[in-house]
């Protein structure tokens, strides 16, 4: 894979090279593939549609928890502490 963790928000996904400034944003990428009926790139069953359900990252008003985070450690530098 290229470069991820340069966006701030990237795809959970590992197969997904898809990333997004803004956490709207990622959060409409998955909701849409899953209520698409996924895809390749997004499998349904695959453990990390478990886990972000169980973060509840997908239900409206729940921000930031991004399992990518700890990987992107060392290149995850927030810009501004506000979303908007
Ligand atoms: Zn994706």
């Amino acid at each position: 894979m290229s470069n991820k963790c340069e966006q701030k928000y990237p795809c959970p996904f590992e197969d997904c090279p898809r990333g997004y400034t803004n956490p709207r944003a990622l959060k409409e990428h998955l909701r849409s593939t899953r209520g698409a009926g996924y895809d390749d790139e997004h499998p349904q069953g695959h453990g990390i549609w478990q886990e972000l359900d169980e973060k509840e990252y997908l239900k409206v008003g729940a921000y930031l928890i991004l399992l990518t985070v700890a990987d992107c450690a060392e290149n995850w530098r927030p810009h501004s502490r506000r979303e908007g």
